[in-house]
């Protein structure tokens, strides 16, 4: 398998599927680039070796063909200034003659961005003939997209066939991988996952997947009352799946036949509204009176967690342990969170995914205390669930 690092670019067009799916205002100005950052150490590394990175890319969901709201133009002149001042152009399309002329009339050093890869339904349905056209483009494909790399889409795989010999990872899809497998693959021990969020049903088949390595596994959350109720507590009007009762039930099982520390909050903070004005009080996990709802873990079980998260190895992080968002029930989410910093600083590797609790991380100021962050949503959470993910399988060759 050839490497982003010991590919020869020279005089190469290099067919770069980035994400720069970035959020755009309504004067068309970009509010958020760190996408477009994250793919930087790709494409410098291109242009360095004496290439043409040619970009693929989709923005929004156009959803008949070109639509001028959807269109990677706004993005030109910022990657330019990103890129010091590099000559950037963006063709009319992603695929067709003028396309290629201008493909093959790049100098080296220089950027095209290939028009939005979704203004065809060609890319989203993983179409041979659509990726056949797009390689023609380039001389080597790199796929840099973590975010979409479980999907089969041309760009992010079938356009693979068409490099057998000059496909690779772009660094930030080489380091995704690589954190991640410090997770699931060989893991320091012991290893402890932290799962919050609101409910069991959205987290089952990773829970489930997960329960095959881990040593620890904290539940935290909306699902906390769900294990509750399934062993007999009183739950008053937390979030719970009735209809998940059994699958916690059997979670439990799995746990203790595998040897898995199955740990849930014992205490919790109640409040009489899921609002910041809310009456709080702490009392049992599963002693809570109907009226109330158990909106963060209590003081108890914070420690229980923190002594788990401080003596282990490597920590995964996926799902807030309560409504952080309002700070009265924020305390368990903060303490996961120091307790992580504390645990990196002593050498465990942590790796923070998935939306919710990367947000928590950023809020309370913990970024750079963990080893690793991943924006990468879905992609990460099927990656943790055990699925192959056609944009990395691709690559591989699998
Ligand atoms: P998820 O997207 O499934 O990771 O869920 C994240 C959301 O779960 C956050 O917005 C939290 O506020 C929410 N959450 C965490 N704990 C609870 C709880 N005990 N009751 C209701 N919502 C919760």
């Amino acid at each position: 398998m050839q490497t982003i690092s010991t590919y020869n670019f020279k005089g190469k067009k290099a067919l770069i599927r980035v994400d720069f799916n970035v959020p755009l205002n309504e004067k068309f100005e970009i509010t958020d680039d760190t996408r477009m950052r994250a793919a930087l150490p790709t494409i410098k590394k291109v242009i360095e070796g004496g290439g043409s990175p040619i970009i693929m890319s989709h923005l929004g969901r156009p959803k008949n063909g070109p639509e001028a709201i959807f269109s990677l133009k706004p993005l030109v002149n910022h990657l330019s200034e990103l890129l010091g001042g590099a000559t950037v152009k963006i063709a009319p399309d992603c695929i067709g003659d003028e396309v290629k002329a201008m493909a093959n009339n790049i100098q080296p050093g220089e950027v095209l961005i290939l028009e939005n890869l979704r203004f065809y339904k060609e890319e989203t349905k993983g179409d041979e003939d659509f990726a056949s056209k797009l390689a023609e483009n380039g001389d080597c494909w790199i796929n840099d997209a973590f975010g979409t790399a479980h999907r089969a889409h041309a760009s992010t795989a079938v356009i693979a066939k068409n490099f057998p010999n000059d496909k690779m990872f772009g660094y930030l899809i080489e380091s995704e991988v690589e954190s991640l497998d410090k997770v699931v693959k060989a893991p320091q021990r012991p290893l402890t996952a932290i799962m919050g969020g609101a409910k069991v049903s959205s987290k089952i088949t990773i829970i489930e997947n997960l329960l095959d390595t881990v040593d620890n596994l904290i539940l935290g959350g909306g699902m906390t009352y769900t294990f509750v109720k399934a062993n007999g507590g009183k739950v008053g009007n937390s979030i719970c799946e009735d209809d998940f009762i059994e699958t916690a039930r059997n979670i439990e099982r799995l746990a203790k036949e595998k040897g898995v520390k199955l740990i849930i909050a014992t205490d919790v903070v109640a409040a009489d509204d899921f609002s910041a004005n809310a009456n709080t009080q702490i009392i049992p996990a599963n002693e809570i009176p109907d009226g109330w709802q158990g909106l963060d873990a209590g003081p108890e079980s914070i420690a229980r967690f923190k002594e788990v998260i401080e003596n282990s190895g490597t920590i995964l992080w996926n799902g807030p342990v309560g409504v952080f968002e309002i700070e009265k029930f924020a305390a368990g989410s903060r303490a996961i969170g120091e307790a992580i910093v504390e645990a990196t600083e002593k050498g465990a590797f942590s790796l923070v995914g998935g939306g919710d609790s990367v947000a928590c991380v950023n809020q309370f100021g913990f970024a750079d205390g963990v080893s690793y962050i991943s924006t990468a949503g879905g992609a990460l959470l099927e990656y943790l669930e055990g699925k192959s993910l056609p944009g990395i399988a691709a690559v591989r060759g699998e």
